[in-house]
């Protein structure tokens, strides 16, 4: 879940990170009126989850209050990459000297903390990556013994920066880490860390993504309503990944489901999706999963690959086509659906797939043969 900017900066200023003042708004008065609070001299920030709204004319700088009014007015029309300004962040303006990058993520290569610094910031950091990767340095930290000033010294040192801002520096990047490390962080971002003509450290902007599958650890961060295909399966307890074929896959079990998608490929098919329902497949897990795989307008057909150790195939087989007949009723099924059976009841399960009369359904016993067949019926992917 990603927080908005103002949002992860009252995270930062509790764990001791210097962020500017600020006053997050919902009407231009309120802008206003901040405006004055702030003695006239601020930046408003459009607060939406995306990035790049310097580029997108997202952040302004007000020189009177009506210059505040008009700006803010501008800002809550707008809408940033299909995203509506709700709230705008008014903010104590820095006079910046530098500006730097300082991140950490979650390294999938190396499955630790990845800690990030650049002595140019401001860009987004895959732009900059292309156009001067030779400013970016990183440092693997050991999730074991967490992030050491060493690690952040030896980077600094690398970068050639004035010794004067070390210290600085590596609090600022202690405390990001804290942050990380106790939030379930996957990402976090300070993009420019303002240096400005005082001598001063600033995190002028802040991103914080927090792990979904940590979220019950902090129940005090705000509820989000539910956005993408993504979190509208997690929250019905299924684990969905959207990919680029055209073949829809439901399957119980990550490892079931991964070999599912192997069997596809290797016949020439492409994977519309990874769906593991797990034991849900049980419960409405197959009426859930259509539906979550038929908002992909890419879907040509379903496979559904059920292996049944605990659960019973029959139960299953009934599901599947009890949500077949009741999608036919409401006519949202307009692709066909394959379906393999093993497992528990298997031969009772197959049996009641073979009554159904569906013109939609489609068994076969095997997954080699299921595979061939979806590929068949749905058509390459495009
Ligand atoms: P983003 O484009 O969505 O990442 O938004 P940022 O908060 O990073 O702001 C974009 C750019 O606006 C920064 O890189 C700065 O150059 C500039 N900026 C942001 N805050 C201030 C500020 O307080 N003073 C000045 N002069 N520039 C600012
Ligand atoms: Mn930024």
């Amino acid at each position: 879940m990603k927080l908005f900017e103002y949002e992860a900066k009252d995270i930062f200023a509790k764990y001791g990170i210097p962020v500017p003042k600020g006053v997050i708004c919902e009407t231009p008065d309120e802008v206003v009126s901040a405006f004055y609070n702030l003695k006239k001299n601020v930046v408003l920030k459009a607060q939406v989850l995306v990035g790049g709204r310097g580029k997108a004319g997202a952040i302004k700088f007000p020189k009177t209050s009506s210059e505040a009014s008009d700006m803010a007015k501008s800002l809550f029309d707008m809408e940033i990459k299909g995203e509506r300004v709700e709230k705008v962040y008014v903010e104590q303006a820095l006079s910046i000297e530098k500006e730097y990058y300082l991140g950490i993520i979650t390294d999938t290569d190396t499955s630790s903390p990845l800690l990030i610094f650049a002595s140019e910031g401001g860009m987004e950091i895959e732009l900059l990556a292309k156009e001067k990767p030779e400013v970016i340095k990183k440092v693997v930290i050991n999730p074991l013994l967490g992030l050491m000033s060493y690690n952040i010294r030896f980077i600094l040192k690398e970068s050639n920066l004035s010794s004067e801002y070390h210290q600085q520096i590596i609090n600022i990047a202690l405390n990001l880490y804290s942050i990380y490390w106790e939030m379930d962080g996957e990402l976090i971002e300070i993009n420019p860390l303002v240096l400005t003509k005082d001598g001063d450290l600033f995190a002028a902007d802040a991103k914080l993504n927090i792990d979904n599958n940590a979220l019950f650890r902090h129940p005090e961060l705000p509820k989000r309503e539910i956005k993408t295909v993504e979190d509208k399966a997690a929250k019905l307890g299924l684990s969905y990944v959207l990919l680029d074929g055209n073949i829809g896959i439901i399957s119980n079990g990550a490892g079931l489901t991964m070999a599912t998608m192997d069997h596809l490929n290797l016949a020439g098919g492409k994977p519309a999706n990874f769906l593991d329902a797990g034991e849900r497949i049980l419960r409405d897990g197959v009426k859930d999963g259509m539906n979550i795989i038929l908002e992909n307008p890419n879907v040509d057909a379903i496979l559904i690959n059920i292996f049944a150790g605990g659960p019973r195939c029959d139960v299953i087989a009934e599901k599947i086509v009890q949500t077949i007949d009741e999608m036919e009723e409401s006519k949202s099924l307009n692709v066909p659906v394959v379906v393999t059976l093993h497992g528990r009841y298997m031969e009772e399960g197959r049996k009641i797939l073979s009554k159904c009369k569906s013109p939609h359904l489609y068994q076969e016993l095997e997954i080699e043969d299921a595979v061939k067949k979806v590929i068949e019926l749905g058509g390459k992917s495009k």
